[in-house]
């Protein structure tokens, strides 16, 4: 499944989980589509990308070939390869994430979880399962580090192994909160 799907749908479930949701920051609606919100945000600046490639290839002539495929030109390849990368890195960095908690923590008197486990959630996700071009500096622009990921998320394995984790999931939760939901009255006795 496309990478932001797969990000969605992974806090969709962490919010079916019972202790998330009885955090005071979750508990609201509005808490939640912050934590949605958070995580995509590292992917907004992926937009940026996709629009300066797409102007790239319109004003060179060439056939508009949206996502990461468009880095077979040599003129879209150029840019990202520059500078233009550092917007990927910067979206996808912890020391990005530490600051932005640093920002609502002044404003806020708090730590904002929606942000921590939205994006820290994200980057950590990316870091495994992005290789090669798209690989992260997890902590740019403070240490170039690069890291490889595990495998790609759009490979045929991490399919089967993402859905698989989801499954497991769903029906550890499914137990979990159905074991609870049971009165005392109805156990049997000893
Ligand atoms: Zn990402």
């Amino acid at each position: 499944m496309p990478d932001e799907i797969s990000h969605l749908l992974w806090t969709y479930l962490l919010l079916k989980h019972p202790r998330i949701r009885s955090m005071k920051d979750f508990a609201t609606r509005r808490g939640r589509i912050a934590f949605y919100f958070f995580t995509f945000l590292p992917d907004l600046g992926n937009l940026t990308l996709i629009l300066t490639a797409a102007w790239i290839m319109t004003s060179n002539g060439l056939p508009f070939m949206p996502g990461p495929s468009a880095q077979m030109y040599p003129q879209v390849r150029a840019v990202f390869d520059g500078p233009l990368k550092n917007v990927y890195y910067i979206h996808h960095s912890y020391v990005t994430l530490a600051a932005l908690t640093l920002i609502f923590y002044v404003v806020l008197k708090r730590v904002y979880w929606p942000l921590v486990f939205g994006m820290g959630l994200h980057i950590t996700m990316d870091i495994f399962t992005h290789k090669d071009a798209t690989a992260l500096k997890p902590f740019f622009p403070l240490w170039d580090v690069k890291t490889s990921g595990v495998m790609h998320w759009g490979s045929f394995e991490f399919y089967v192994i993402e859905i698989a984790l989801m499954v497991a999931y769903t029906v550890w939760l499914f137990r979990k909160t159905h074991q609870k939901a049971v009165p005392d009255s109805a156990r049997p006795v000893p």
